[in-house]
């Protein structure tokens, strides 16, 4: 019988994160100022990151080493295991082999303490003593709490409302881990005062969020602002987990024909792919599939160009598929996908077909994660279950064409502090929800005027 987990001793951490950018065939377009219309210099993002970061941020090198105390600190969940999930296999009767790499053993259950860790480091290293930063979910805010806690940052946090009010759990990790949480919109900022001059109840959105960080951030010297996903930095400290995964299915002699991964901003995606595109653009036949929801279709139906990051046009233009920086998602449950934009790392291989992308509906991905949990055991973040409901798609596609399959996914976090979600679920009161065309138009109408990707 194979065995149903390959670890990986410590001594095969990598020390070296790994840069697609150094192996695309056609270069990503460059961000952009929004005043000069010209890519941005370090010192634009002088105030907003610490010039380390801002660095990395620029890299075109394809390896950087990973400093000793972010290793030391990795050590406490890495490497994680890579899962083979038999079980599932069982239960879906493909004829496909499934592997699984596991995310939700880190102590905030997630991927995001893989840059949260190395961005509090970098942060400490150049003098940084206050970061501000948003989170949907929550799973962010409560990386970035464990990660600051470590390097004795002190940390303010803007947590969505509507995940605010729903999921109560995340607040309470990132106080124990000694940050502050607020609900955003709040009145502490002129960007969240504007949307509550509009909409008083507005549910928040991770766009108004990030105005009132960046805000605060820029403010004060001895402060910066931090962000989860999106950037190129993050996409380069989460390709841990592939190269980790890499190493896992070598040892056992196998490598997968699909690769999976749900997409938010896409870091958790990038961060199992990226080590495999690389194979990709070097001649591999992979099938690589990044699976969003319904309600946020960036990916599938938004337009590739220029944006904001954030509600309030603070940030560079990033070139990016994009429902507009105004955007404000329905609030479906599987915040940490309730983003406007995508990584432009990510966004540049849907572009040149490396990558395809799938929308998955609520309904559907509540379905996977129960089949999951009904078979593997493990409970999914709400987030995973895109990506399980692709692997599920998939294997029954390799059923109905007879077709042997292997296929990978990231396993992205656990969902025990989502579980007011699978009770919605669970009680019937979720419904199919599909972002209408005049959404799509009005995204269109928020980049009108914007420079246009040449
Ligand atoms: C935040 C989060 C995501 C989405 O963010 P990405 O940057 O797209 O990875 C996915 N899964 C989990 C468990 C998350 O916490």
């Amino acid at each position: 019988m194979a065995d149903k987990k390959i670890f990986l001793g410590e001594e095969f951490l990598p020390t070296q994160w790994y840069n697609l950018n150094a192996d695309f065939p056609n270069p990503m377009p460059p961000p952009l100022h929004p005043g000069t219309g010209k890519p941005p210099t370090p010192e634009d993002f002088a105030p907003i990151f610490p010039m380390n970061l801002v660095e990395q941020e620029m890299t075109p090198d394809r390896w950087v080493d990973i400093p000793e105390e972010v290793l030391g600190v990795y050590k406490i969940w890495r490497p994680t295991p890579l899962y083979r999930a038999d079980r599932l296999e069982k239960a879906l009767d493909a004829p496909v082999k499934i592997y699984f790499k596991n995310e939700g053993v880190s102590p905030p259950g997630s991927h995001k303490p893989n840059t949260a860790v190395a961005q509090a480091y970098y942060n400490k290293a150049f003098g940084v003593k206050r970061i501000m930063t948003e989170t949907g979910a929550g799973q962010w805010g409560s990386a970035l709490a464990f990660a600051c806690q470590i390097f004795e940052i002190e940390l303010k946090v803007f947590m969505v409302r509507v995940s605010f009010d729903q999921k109560p759990y995340r607040r309470i990790m990132m106080e124990t881990w000694g940050a502050e949480c607020f609900p955003s919109p709040t009145n502490t900022t002129e960007a969240g005062r504007k949307i509550l001059e509009m909409n008083p109840d507005s549910p928040g959105s991770l766009g108004i969020a990030i105005s009132e960080a960046v805000e605060l951030a820029v403010k004060r010297e001895d402060t910066r602002y931090a962000l989860g996903s999106v950037l190129n930095h993050v996409m380069l400290h989460q390709s841990v987990i592939g190269l980790e995964t890499k190493r896992q299915l070598e040892a056992i002699g196998d490598y997968p024909d699909v690769i999976i991964g749900c997409a938010g901003g896409g870091s958790n995606f990038a961060g199992l792919a990226f080590p495999f595109i690389a194979d990709k653009i070097a001649g591999k036949e992979i099938q690589i599939i990044a699976a969003e929801p319904t309600s946020c279709p960036t990916l599938t139906r938004g337009p590739y160009a220029y944006d904001f990051g954030d509600t309030n046009q603070t940030t560079p233009l990033l070139p990016m598929y994009t429902l507009g920086h105004d955007f404000i998602p329905a609030p479906i449950h599987a915040g940490g996908l309730r983003y406007h934009g995508m990584a432009p790392m990510v966004s540049h291989c849907v572009r040149e077909k490396l990558v395809e992308a799938r929308p998955y509906d609520q309904m559907e991905t509540f379905e996977a994660g129960i089949t999951f949990a009904r078979s593997e055991g493990f409970i999914s973040a709400p987030e995973t279950c895109h990506a399980i409901a692709s692997v599920i798609e998939v294997a029954k596609q390799a059923k109905e064409e007879g077709k042997e399959k292997t296929i990978l996914f990231n396993w992205s976090g656990h969902g025990l502090v989502d579980m007011a979600s699978y009770d919605a679920y669970l009680s019937n009161k979720l419904q199919p929800y599909s972002l209408p065309d005049e959404e799509i138009a009005r995204a269109l109408k928020a980049i009108e005027g914007l420079p246009k990707i040449a």
